[in-house]
């Protein structure tokens, strides 16, 4: 299957979609998660990217759809992908269909995680996550880990993201709204969106989002 994620900030698509690739058998490709990687290594597209993430702004199209599209060219997504937080903007969804176009190969789904705003701003103020992996994720009254500041799943080192402070939040939402949302309508054209909501245990969402997988 190839699928897209979409939702705002704090809808739990990191957490999702590592659930949903494993259960699918297809890699998870995050771009924030990608960047991320790149900063820690000190890489150029790391140090491009950097100043745009701290800020919640997105990184340029060009370096982004450029870094996608190598992810996409590895060998494990070549039957199958779980596209998390790409494409971000209507110029990077017509990037993403040109390049399947290309390929003779198009999108089996795009799920939509919807969330109240509210509840956006409270699950990511007090998000932590896992230095190690951006999917083990906490949170400091409703997720806590059983040793504080490291977690439960591989000891990692848990921090709280410089774009996860409630002005970036504030600023994040607003890109979404702006620049994200209108790819929910450009892939309706396409018959393509299930949208559920992503309240609840995160099992039950995933439930969910199988069950809306299954009908695409
Ligand atoms: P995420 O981990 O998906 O929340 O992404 C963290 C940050 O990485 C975003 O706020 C952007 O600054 C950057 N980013 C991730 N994916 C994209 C994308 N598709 N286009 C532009 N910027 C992105």
């Amino acid at each position: 299957m190839r699928i897209v994620l979409v939702g705002p900030p704090g809808a739990g698509k990191g957490t999702q979609a590592a659930y949903l690739a494993k259960n699918l058998s297809i890699p998870h490709i995050s771009t924030g998660d990608l960047f991320r990687a790149n900063i820690s290594q000190g890489t150029d597209l790391g140090k491009q990217a950097k100043a745009y993430m701290d800020a919640g702004d997105l990184v340029p199209d060009e370096v982004t759809i450029g870094m996608a599209e190598d992810r996409l060219e590895q060998p494990d997504a070549a039957h199958g992908f779980l596209l998390d937080g790409f494409p971000r903007n209507e110029f990077q969804a017509r990037a993403l269909d040109e390049y399947l176009q290309r390929r003779s190969i198009a999108l089996d789904g795009v799920l939509d995680l919807e969330v109240p705003e509210d509840e956006v701003v409270r699950r990511i103020a007090g998000r932590r996550t896992c230095r190690n992996d951006s999917a083990h994720t906490y949170h400091v009254e409703y997720k806590k880990p059983k040793a504080e500041g490291v977690c439960d799943e591989c000891g990692g080192e848990l921090y709280q993201r410089v774009d996860d402070a409630e002005d970036k939040v504030r600023n994040r939402l607003e890109v979404y709204h702006r620049e994200t949302e209108p790819i929910i309508d450009y892939y309706k054209q396409q018959n393509l969106v299930a949208t559920i909501s992503a309240l609840g245990p995160v099992a039950e969402v995933t439930k969910r989002a199988m069950d809306a997988l299954r009908r695409e």
